[in-house]
């Protein structure tokens, strides 16, 4: 496969592994720009952001900003004709400063703050004729309060969950929309005030194969509460589609997963929205990190099987989703293919939660080895913080044959940027 046409609007492999990607040009890149190093690839998001677009033809699809907010990814899942979904003023601001048309941008406001409320309805009254989803009664009222009576559509807590973790589990929890049985009787109230567009509901991340009962459950819910109060323009039954961390895990059946969600629906005189992150963005990043120490945990065994500890300049700071969710990452020695023996691949933060993997069958790693981290392309770089004073590290895009670096590493000095001398 090559030449224009082959790639024009093309959807790719439905999945791709770490071993898919180049160790020849990762370890360059490392060279080159350092590491802690994520690397993001524009063409494979632009690659699923397709597949999405052609498994949900007639529907609409919503990227979850959160998942990836770097300003090459937002463009390149506009131009795939995604919509963006926002969880804060902050993602509404970046969603349209990259270019997303006010009518292709949702915030949801879990909890607003005032400041969010205010700096959404600033851009509002500019002529971003967005969408506001609440998930409370009081939200409405602080809406009406600052003067909107625009595009609006009611989260609902559909009372079933589905995922991977039960931190990532929204559905089902009463933080998550308004109460399924009280949802009608706020959607008639929001008509009064609002121009009531939409249903929404979430059920949290990880829709598998096994899982799809648990999505079906909830797009059913949804579909009779649609019927139930009539006239809307979209239901958004939400995201978590999965994607497989495990290198032994098949990919989503895309399209499985769309005539699941279009027959659990039903009959329905309104549009099916859907709003995956992860699944555009997990593949098409990597992170790089060089191992600093190598230190056998126990010398007894030194017979070459045993377990070592390989120290890296990537943490927890860095890759958040082990240490919060046990999440697993494949690695991936770049430098070379040693014998394998097992490997507990450590950052560098006080913390106990700081492991990538323990006792993981891995190349024996050498100082100044550079390993690769699978699926680090959602809630990667989102979530690094500069806890223990790390600064956050560099992103680099890759689009076509080339390279270019999109975020910068934070420097040491910018820690302390914000501090005010007494
Ligand atoms: C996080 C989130 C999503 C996306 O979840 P993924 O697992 O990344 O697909 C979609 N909708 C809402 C409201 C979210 O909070």
């Amino acid at each position: 496969m090559s030449g224009e046409a082959a790639d024009a609007g093309g959807t790719g492999p439905a999945v791709r592994r770490l071993a898919d990607w180049s160790a020849a040009d990762l370890r360059e890149l490392a060279d080159e720009y350092g590491t802690p190093l994520y690397v993001t690839d524009l063409d494979r998001v632009r690659e699923n952001a397709t597949r999405l677009r052609a498994a949900f033809d007639h529907e609409d699809v919503r990227y979850a900003v959160k998942a990836h907010t770097g300003r090459a990814v937002l463009r390149a899942v506009r131009e795939a004709d995604l919509g963006a979904e926002c969880a804060s003023a902050g993602e509404v601001v970046r969603a349209l400063d990259a270019g997303f048309a006010g009518e292709d941008v949702q915030y949801t406001a879990v909890n607003p703050p005032a400041g969010d409320l205010d700096v959404v309805l600033d851009r509002w009254r500019d002529g971003a004729d967005l969408t506001v989803v609440a998930g409370a009664r009081d939200t409405l009222h602080r809406l009406r309060d600052r003067g909107f009576d625009g595009r609006l559509a009611i989260r609902v807590d559909p009372g079933v969950g589905a995922g991977h973790h039960e931190k990532v589990t929204t559905g089902g929890h009463a933080k998550f929309g308004v109460p399924y049985a009280r949802a009608a009787d706020v959607v008639a109230d929001a008509r009064a005030d609002f121009d009531l567009v939409g249903l929404h509901a979430h059920a949290g991340s990880g829709i598998s194969g096994d899982d799809l009962a648990a999505h079906r459950e909830l797009v059913a819910r949804m579909g009779d509460l649609a019927r139930e109060v009539g006239d809307l323009e979209f239901v958004d039954v939400g995201g978590g589609f999965g994607v497989p961390y495990r290198e032994t895990e098949p990919p989503l059946d895309l399209s499985a997963v769309a005539d699941a969600t279009r027959e659990a629906l039903g009959d329905v005189d309104a549009d099916l929205a859907v709003e995956p992150g992860r699944y555009v963005v997990a593949d098409a990043g990597v992170l790089l990190t060089r191992v600093n120490t190598v230190k056998p945990v126990d010398d007894a065994g030194a017979d070459g099987t045993v377990p070592v500890v390989a120290g890296v300049d990537a943490g927890m700071t860095t890759l958040l989703r082990p240490a919060m969710y046990d999440a697993y990452h494949a690695i991936r020695n770049l430098t070379d293919t040693r014998p394998e023996r097992p490997v507990t691949v450590a950052g560098p933060v006080c913390e106990t939660a700081d492991l990538f993997c323990e006792g993981r069958s891995l190349p024996t790693p050498r100082r100044d080895d550079v390993l690769a981290i699978g699926n680090a392309g959602a809630y990667g770089y989102e979530m690094a913080s500069t806890y223990n004073s790390r600064p956050r590290p560099a992103e680099v895009v890759l689009e076509g044959e080339g390279a270019r670096l999109a975020r910068q590493r934070e420097t040491l000095s910018a820690l302390t940027d914000l501090e005010v001398e007494p």
